[in-house]
């Protein structure tokens, strides 16, 4: 029995981002990064992760900073916390949705620790894994703990824990990109492709990779946004489903659109289908449903974090109705 307690590990502290890579390289799977620490020292205690090196990345001074300008728009380092991001002049002026989704994650002290990144790159959470090595002694191991079976599908051939991390749809629906240096140098990915699906590992993110910044073009004028979070206890819970919800309506009907939803499902999902349905279309009672009826088909909710798929899908119905009711204009 661990008693919860934090394992024996080496904590590293690099002040560089070449001695990061370097730790990797030396300890490969063997490491795990930590920014805010608020959701990985808890698994650690658990021994949802085990691993023997523990990578700080908060004293590395390019990945602290917020950079903005019109033309390359915003750049928000790795170690950049919730809160300082929800302080931020340019951000609340300029990308109000983002700043919404911020706020909706837990509470102050979780938002004075937490990052953006460390937001995105959350472990993907189940009802069942997230419990301690000593209740998993009780049953045997499923596909995340490399056993061959799972609890909230049963019958079913991989892992479907929920992609979780509240600030995830607004980043989306914000054309967001990270910047990601690895064992091939930097590359640039547009967030929506770095989520997989598969609920045992849930990014593209192999064990020399180290995410150093969100980047989010600049904004344009005549776009409307919202952002809605649903959980069963309120604020301080892993989300039923949050949605975001971008648009830009030339006054006869819609010119542009961004949907994407998370917490509902193995992936956060960007609701292409939908988006291309309302263009050229009148947000109205008609559409609206419709709409509603499109998203749903290529949603597939899952049971888990307190919601069975029943509610889960009637939540995203009248999130979707709200939230679009609300900005229209
Ligand atoms: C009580 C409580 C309530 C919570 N409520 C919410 C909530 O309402 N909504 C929500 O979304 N989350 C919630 N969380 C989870 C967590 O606090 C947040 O998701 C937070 O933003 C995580 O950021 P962090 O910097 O603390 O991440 P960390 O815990 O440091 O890291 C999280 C994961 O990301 C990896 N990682 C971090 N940075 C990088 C990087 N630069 N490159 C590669 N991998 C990286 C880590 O290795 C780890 O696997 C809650 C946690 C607690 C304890
Ligand atoms: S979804 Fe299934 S395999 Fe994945 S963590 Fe939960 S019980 Fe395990």
């Amino acid at each position: 029995m661990n008693n919860n307690r934090l394992p024996r590990l080496k904590y590293h502290s690099p002040k560089t981002i070449e001695e990061v890579l370097k730790i990797k390289q030396t300890f490969a799977d063997d490491t795990v990064i930590l920014a805010g620490g608020t959701d990985v020292i808890p698994m650690l205690k658990r021994r949802n992760v085990t691993c023997g090196h523990v990578i700080n990345i908060k004293r590395i001074r390019p990945l602290k900073q917020i950079s903005f300008d019109g033309k390359e728009g915003l750049r928000v380092g790795a170690a950049v916390t919730l809160r300082e991001i929800a302080d931020h002049p340019v951000i609340s002026d300029a990308y109000p949705l983002l700043g919404k989704a911020v706020q909706s994650v837990a509470y102050n002290q979780i938002r004075n620790m937490g990052t953006l990144v460390g937001n995105i790159c959350v472990d993907n959470k189940c009802t069942y894994f997230n419990q301690s090595a000593f209740w998993w002694q009780s049953r045997p191991d499923c596909f995340k703990r490399d056993g061959d079976c799972c609890y909230v599908v049963k019958g079913g051939k991989q892992c479907y824990a929920l992609s979780a991390g509240d600030t995830v749809s607004a980043l989306i629906a914000l054309d967001a990109s990270l910047t990601i240096v690895g064992s091939e140098g930097e590359q640039r990915l547009p967030l929506e492709d770095f989520y997989t699906g598969d609920g045992k590992n849930p990014h593209k993110l192999d064990h020399n990779g180290l995410v150093t910044a969100v980047l989010i073009p600049p904004p344009i004028s005549g776009w409307k946004d919202g952002f809605m979070k649903k959980s069963q206890r309120g604020s301080v819970d892993f989300a039923i489903a949050t949605l975001s919800i971008r648009l830009r309506n030339n006054g006869t009907g819609l010119e542009e659109v961004r949907i994407a939803l998370n917490g509902v499902s193995s992936r956060p999902i960007r609701a292409v289908k939908a988006e291309q349905y309302l263009i050229g279309k009148p947000v109205d009672g008609e559409t609206i449903a419709e709409a509603s009826r499109i998203l749903l088909g290529e949603t597939t909710p899952l049971s888990s974090i307190g919601s069975p798929v029943q509610v889960r899908r009637r939540t995203i119905e009248a999130m979707f109705t709200d939230l679009i009711e609300a900005i229209k204009g």
